[in-house]
């Protein structure tokens, strides 16, 4: 290691590296984050389109169970950027404000974010690491992966013993629907949850808090439906899918809203999680992270991105 202080590397600005990035800052380590998005948050993703249209097209809205996650969550209130929101009928949540990605920026704060720059290698070096991307390369002595289990292996070395140990984990994949209506049809007002055998949920976002208002919806196919449709071009889901959701809102199925875009989420949500908060190799300079780990929700993203580190951290104190 240089100096007193380990360099590290996080890839993934999500809510696993941002969280290993807040955490970090508190030991006065020296930390990059990257991510291939040119925004922040991963699979807390809001979008924007012309007409005044916003979407959360990811997670729509986090619960916390742990007192400590709800005291992030009330922190990034007190400053502006969450608001308390969850659908009826269930347990009490938060939005990002004045989308998902506003929880993220406010855990961004302060942090060293290089946005846009995919990851495409890592080679040992002696104790640490070389990290490659397009253009350009650096050497750390920690590097922390976030991404999703598939993408994690294809960054590991080859036949390291680390991949093998993520073969059981599955991610669901999650085809979205994103609906913008303007002018003077009448629509739900404040549609959320619900479910059907192709529809697993689907949100009024404009009602959230802190949103525009113009009236934007989303819906998330159920998994067999993204499964069936997952490699067709988003053209085509979003023709298939729209009548689906037109149904839903009461609208003819010849009715042309104003905006409509869907997404694909390869790796929406964790069916099978691994069952513990990260793993390392024996030299613990390669930890591994992520929702999937415990999990498929914010908050899981946020236990593990805590765990690693406070294992990082225990190890600099010491
Ligand atoms: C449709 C949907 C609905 C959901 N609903 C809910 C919900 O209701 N409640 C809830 O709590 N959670 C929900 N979730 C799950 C929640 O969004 C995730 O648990 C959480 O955001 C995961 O955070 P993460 O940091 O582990 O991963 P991610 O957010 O996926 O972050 C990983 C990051 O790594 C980056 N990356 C990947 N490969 C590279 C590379 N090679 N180089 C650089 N960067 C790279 C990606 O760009 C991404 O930003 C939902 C997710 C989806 C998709």
């Amino acid at each position: 290691m240089v100096g007193d202080a380990p360099s590290i590397a996080i890839i993934g600005a999500g809510v696993a590296g941002l969280t290993c990035g807040m955490k970090l800052a508190a030991f006065s380590a020296r930390c990059t984050i990257f991510d291939k998005g040119r925004g922040l948050g991963g699979r807390l993703a809001t979008r924007r389109a012309e007409g005044g249209f916003q979407f959360d097209h990811g997670a729509p809205y986090l619960a916390a169970k742990s007192a400590n996650f709800l005291a992030l969550l009330r922190q990034a209130e007190a400053a502006g950027a969450a608001a308390p929101w969850s659908p009826e009928g269930t347990e009490p949540g938060f939005v990002g404000v004045p989308g998902m990605t506003g929880l993220a920026k406010y855990m961004a704060a302060g942090l060293d974010i290089r946005k846009g720059t995919r990851i495409e290698g890592l080679m040992p070096d002696g104790e640490g690491w070389i990290l490659q991307w397009e253009g350009g390369e650096r050497r750390f002595d920690i590097v922390i992966l976030t991404t999703p289990p598939l993408q994690t292996v294809d960054l590991l070395p080859d036949e390291h013993p680390l991949a093998g140990m993520l073969d059981a984990v599955r991610m669901d994949p999650c085809l979205t629907l994103m609906v913008g209506i303007s002018g003077e049809v009448d629509v739900a007002r404040g549609l959320t949850g619900g479910s059907c055998e192709e529809i697993a949920w689907m949100a009024k976002d404009s009602a959230k808090p802190g949103r525009p208002n113009a009236r934007c919806f989303v819906a998330h196919a159920s998994t067999s439906w993204s499964e069936r449709h997952l490699e067709l071009n988003l053209d085509e889901v979003a023709a298939r899918f729209l009548p689906m959701v037109l149904a839903r809102l009461d609208l003819p199925e010849t009715y042309a809203p104003a905006y409509v875009s869907a997404h694909r989420w390869r790796y929406a949500r964790a069916s099978h999680p691994l069952g513990q908060a990260y793993l390392a190799n024996d030299a613990r300079t390669l930890f591994v992270g992520g929702d999937w780990c415990l999990g498929n929700s914010a908050e899981h993203a946020w236990e593990s991105g805590q765990a690693i580190a406070a294992a990082i951290g225990g190890a600099i104190k010491a």
